[in-house]
């Protein structure tokens, strides 16, 4: 997959959302992986929000970049023993999907720093392989986030199995619409729903995304494998 514009992929989200009778979705840029100077280079287009997976590879980035005043959010799987690090240095943390880590991140978020902004991540198609909790498991991870001062609940993200078949796909994305919709009628501040990547961001959108996390449809492939 080659790489999109910035102002190419904005019309492609727009488009898609204008489709679906839906307000447009925002970008989060996926730059784990890419250098700093990647990172850099589309921030002076405007985009503003960028998503990492890896905690240290982030926390140099973020440190490099401080001056920018960007918005980082960490989507991939967070070990408790990083949980700190995540606290001190990130506006968002996507992969929430245990108690224990809502402890550790409420504990470490810094005084000092706006509450951090919490995804729960949900394992929608009930994968082995995928991290995420069990829908069923989404209101009680949900009040102990309301509970914790520190946090700040937003909704949910998932990452949904890669059917091969488009109508299976529309269904995950569906019930992790669904899912968001009883959530916020418990918790009103919820207004986030986190899914769609470059293979599928249209479909997403479709049923509902809020947010897009798209890697490779903007900065082309990645240096290394991740
Ligand atoms: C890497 C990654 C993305 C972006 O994937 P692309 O296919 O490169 O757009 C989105 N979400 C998560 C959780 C990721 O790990």
């Amino acid at each position: 997959m080659s790489a999109l514009p910035l102002s190419t992929l904005l019309l492609n989200l727009h488009n898609a959302a204008a489709a679906a009778g839906r307000p447009d979705p925002a970008l989060l840029a996926v730059s784990k992986t890419q250098p700093a100077e990647a990172v850099a280079a589309l921030a002076a287009q405007g985009q503003r929000a960028f998503g990492e997976n890896y905690v240290q590879e982030a926390v140099a980035k973020i440190d490099a970049l401080a001056a920018l005043g960007l918005e980082w959010h960490l989507i991939g799987h967070l070990q408790s023993n990083k949980a700190e690090l995540a606290a001190q240095h990130f506006d968002w943390v996507q992969s929430v999907d245990r108690p224990k880590l809502v402890a550790a991140l409420a504990a470490h978020r810094p005084a000092a720093l706006a509450p951090l902004n919490v995804l729960i991540q949900v394992n929608i198609d009930d994968e082995d392989s995928k991290h995420g909790c069990a829908p069923e498991d989404v209101p009680a991870l949900a009040a102990a986030i309301d509970a914790a001062p520190r946090l700040q609940l937003r909704g949910l993200m998932a990452i949904p199995a890669p059917w091969p078949e488009a109508e299976r796909r529309q269904q995950a994305f569906a019930r992790m619409r669904a899912l968001l919709d009883t959530l916020a009628a418990a918790h009103p501040q919820v207004d986030t729903l986190s899914m769609g990547m470059s293979s599928d961001y249209p479909e997403a959108i479709a049923q509902g995304a809020t947010l897009v996390r798209i890697g490779t449809a903007l900065f082309g492939a990645r240096p290394r494998p991740a």
